[in-house]
């Protein structure tokens, strides 16, 4: 990888930003999953770490027009250090630049959104924020936690994923810099253990989270036995997600859509495609017009511009989505197949045959799309059984009849619909994003209401 790029051979170092000495432990090694080359290294935040940040932090008293400025400007900062944000994106998670480029926008985009909320609030801020974040916005979801807790006045405690600290370092540097006290910004680096510690001290006053199901309900549990009652939990979680193509759909569009919400991103977004409902009498031939379209994908190192499809984030998610592609061939049912490349931690895009969504039972959080086929008078059906899995995310929908779209979108129960067009993506502002069920509990990130959770407006007084 050097060879190929020497203006990346620097190595970065990620380690707590807390106010105060940090005690730290045993050095990490932080490796890129498209190579298995080594990108920096990372000291995890250690218990004493945990328990002087907590004992430090103090919610910023600076005005709202006064924390909103310099929101304002972290988010020049962050569009001033693109290049650097771009390298860590493209080595640290394994983003293709395209993905790259959105997920800086959309970071940038909640720093002015809520700075701009910030600027008329008069609510109380809650005190302590704990922001949990995910690998798979590594930048976009942790700074809008970071950055909603903070409008708000809040002190925050960042804990990001513990694959992806590099590019969290790197954005918590820039908060620092335009101007965030030291004080009401403390990054600890960590695995789950570290949220852990965070989510269980009476000290906190409220957490944000995103992640899986199965995590969030973890979180939820030590909160009611250690945190005040009236401490929210603001949480974003997994999906399953399924989109309906009907007869009347366009077929190139329907496609184009389809290879976008499964695959783009590696099939790593909760938004993501994995359940793909075909009207029967046309499911053969879209099927052939979506294997010719997933041949002229690119998979390949993120950093080339050539490329459509990176790795996964790493050898476990690996194992665990070639453990379900090789079950499914073993019993016949893998429809399609792309070749991985030699190295690194990739999946190849795959597509695989299903009775229907109850099948897939999880998410398969990678570039693997399930396909089940409906008959028309059974459309109802299906919208009952994706209701019945209890996730609530997105839904897709392809179809040029008015009365089906209406229909439809009133029975799915979703945070996000999308009517013929990929089902990817979140507008901060003005097409926020959220789910219901077991996919979160909203208000919706980017949306009016996001920003008053972090607040004691609603606390019982
Ligand atoms: P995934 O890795 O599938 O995105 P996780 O829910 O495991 O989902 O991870 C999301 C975030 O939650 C990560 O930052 C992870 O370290 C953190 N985490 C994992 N377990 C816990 C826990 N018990 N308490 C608090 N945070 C946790």
């Amino acid at each position: 990888e050097a060879a190929r790029a020497p203006h990346m051979e620097t190595l970065f170092d990620a380690r707590p930003r807390i106010a105060g000495p940090v005690a730290g432990g045993l050095r990490l090694d932080v490796i890129n999953p498209a190579t298995g080359a080594r990108v920096g290294n990372v000291i995890p935040a250690a218990a004493p770490d945990v328990q002087a940040a907590l004992a430090a932090a103090t919610p910023w008293s600076a005005a709202p027009a006064e924390r909103a400025a310099v929101l304002r400007q972290a988010a020049d900062l962050y569009e001033q250090n693109f290049g650097a944000i771009f390298a860590l994106l493209a080595r640290e998670a394994g983003k293709t630049l395209a993905d790259a480029v959105a997920e800086l926008r959309e970071a940038v985009d909640f720093l002015r959104y809520y700075a701009d909320g910030a600027d008329g609030l008069d609510a109380p801020a809650r005190g302590r924020f704990v922001c949990i974040s995910p690998w798979n916005f590594p930048l976009a979801i942790f700074t809008g936690q970071i950055a909603a807790a903070l409008a708000a006045g809040n002190a925050v405690l960042a804990k990001p994923a513990e694959q992806t600290p590099l590019v969290a370092t790197l954005a918590v540097d820039l908060l620092l810099q335009a101007g965030v006290p030291a004080t009401a910004l403390q990054l600890l680096p960590g695995d789950g253990a570290v949220g852990a510690m965070l989510t269980s001290d009476s000290r906190v006053n409220g957490v944000a989270f995103t992640g899986s199901t199965e995590t969030a309900l973890i979180i939820r549990r030590a909160m009611a036995e250690n945190l005040d009652p009236t401490a929210p939990l603001i949480a974003e979680t997994g999906g399953l997600n399924a989109m309906v193509v009907d007869s009347t759909a366009l077929p190139e569009q329907a496609v184009r859509d389809i290879i976008a919400s499964s695959f783009q991103s590696a099939g790593q977004r909760c938004s993501a495609l994995r359940c793909l409902y075909l009207q029967e009498d046309i499911a053969p031939h879209v099927l052939e017009m979506l294997k010719g379209a997933m041949a002229e994908l690119t998979l390949g190192n993120p950093w080339d511009l050539a490329t459509d499809v990176g790795p996964v984030i790493d050898a476990e998610a690996q194992e665990g989505i070639a453990a379900h592609v090789a079950k499914a061939r073993s019993e016949g049912r893998v429809l399609a197949e792309l070749q991985a490349p030699g190295q690194g931690t990739f999946i190849a895009p795959t597509v695989i045959r299903v009775a229907g969504i109850a099948e897939m039972g999880r998410e398969i959080f990678g570039p693997v799309l399930h396909v089940a086929t409906f008959k028309a008078s059974a459309i109802d059906r299906v919208i009952d059984d994706v209701n019945a899995m209890g996730y609530g995310l997105t839904f897709g929908l392809h179809t040029r009849i008015d009365d089906r779209v209406q229909r439809v979108v009133e029975r799915i129960r979703v945070g996000n619909t999308y009517v013929n067009r990929n089902q990817i993506g979140a507008v901060v502002g003005s097409q926020p994003f959220g789910g219901e069920g077991l996919s979160g509990t909203g208000p919706k990130a980017g949306g009016p209401e996001y920003l008053m959770r972090f607040t004691a407006e609603t606390a019982p007084q």
